[in-house]
């Protein structure tokens, strides 16, 4: 595709202009280049050019889908399903690009872009959603899931025209095949006369005379649907997938919907995760963690083998390199933190408590005796009025 002109610049407007300022423009300048009055060499050319850019801004749907989509929204060339849509190949990244008739019909709603209002133009299916369970694990290391739904599916017994086997649609002895007819109407203005979708065939411009049995003359049936789905290494919840194609199907021939698959990832009790980061809180008491020690600590890929240096603090965060989660974009692996937290033992027995006091002595820690006597001995001590 030639490199296009931004429409606003072509027509000499600011972005936010407002209908007026684009008529007015397209006024001024249409005149300027006008072919007949002007003879310039790339007079033509100017004036093809803002008449485009005057179609699209001058019309609020149009617009909106330039201003959103830029060139590849309002193109009008193309020509119908299955072909011409080389254009935008790169639109919307590697990921396949399902998604631009969807944005088209949106937008001009099946009207737009010189195909006319015409009913019987193919139409892409519903987008479904489906969300896929996972394991803490799972979304790290990815998996393959199957999952079942109903969709609604081209009728397998009549290829989707709704004529049972052996006949064929005929063109709508009402509207002619043009899908709409002619309506008069009175109003307090006088007659009117209206174009309303034919109520034989509701559009379609064929009527059935045979309707297929299995689909009773709609085209579609609601089937169970299998897919398989790489769920992809690194995760994370509420992350998206799409699959091109999976979800419902079209009419007129368009092209099924796409499926959209929501990841639903289970918390861990051992760990949490941010991304590719993967944090573990440790539980150290005093003494590995003031004579140092060599621990296990668990991660996703296994036990891993950590040195406590001697004198190690209470929060300190050690970093097991490439023990994350994969990163889902780019490459390489996150790492797991590993956060240090001191257990002060509980229910010490008396050899303990010996221990400890004379760890207190020799560091030359005066203990208030108090605090380390028992419930009882201090009500005793309260009765008894034995006075510290
Ligand atoms: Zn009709
Ligand atoms: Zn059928």
């Amino acid at each position: 595709m030639a490199e296009k002109r931004d429409y606003y610049e072509v027509l000499g407007v600011a972005k936010g202009a407002s209908d007026d300022e684009i008529k007015k423009a397209y006024r001024k300048l249409s005149k300027k280049y006008h072919p007949d009055i002007n003879k310039e060499a790339d007079a033509e050319e100017k004036f093809k050019e803002i008449t485009e850019a005057y179609e699209i801004l001058s019309d609020p749907q149009k617009r909106a889908a330039y201003d959103q989509y830029g060139h590849a929204g309002t193109n009008s060339n193309y020509g119908g399903f299955g072909g011409g849509y080389s254009d935008f190949g790169g639109f919307g990244g590697g990921s396949g690009f399902g998604g631009f008739e969807d944005i088209f019909e949106s937008f001009f709603g099946g009207a737009g872009g010189g195909r006319g209002a015409n009913p019987n133009a193919p139409r892409q299916g519903a987008d479904l959603q489906y969300p896929i369970n996972l394991k803490f694990e799972e979304a790290i290391f990815g998996v393959e899931k199957t999952i079942k739904y109903n969709r609604e599916e081209t009728c397998h017994t009549c290829g989707g025209n709704g004529a049972k086997p052996g006949t064929q649609p005929v063109t709508c002895s009402k509207c002619g095949g043009s899908g709409q007819i002619n309506v008069e109407r009175q109003t307090p203005l006088g007659r009117v006369m209206s174009r309303q979708t034919c109520d034989v065939c509701h559009g379609t411009g064929k009527e059935i005379k045979d309707p297929c049995p299995t689909c009773q003359g709609t085209g579609h049936e609601k089937r169970a649907h299998e897919v398989k789905v790489n769920v992809p290494a690194g995760v994370e919840e509420g992350q998206q997938m799409r699959l091109s194609g999976q979800g419902e199907a079209g009419t007129n021939g368009g092209p099924y919907g796409d499926l959209y698959v929501i990841f639903r990832v289970e918390e861990s009790d051992i760990f949490d995760r941010d991304g590719s980061e993967i944090y573990y809180e440790m539980p150290l008491n005093f003494v590995q963690a003031a004579l140092g020690d060599e621990v296990n600590v668990p991660t996703v890929h296994g036990d891993v083998k950590l040195k406590i240096p001697a004198g190690t603090q209470t929060g300190t965060v050690f970093r097991l390199r490439g023990k994350g989660a994969p990163k889902l974009r780019g490459s390489g692996t996150g790492d797991q933190q590993v956060k240090v937290k001191l257990i002060t033992p509980k229910n010490l027995s008396d050899e303990q408590r010996e221990a400890l006091r004379n760890f207190a002595e020799v560091s030359g820690t005066k203990l208030n005796e108090q605090q380390s006597e028992g419930f009882f001995d201090k009500m005793k001590d309260a009765f008894s009025g034995k006075k510290k």
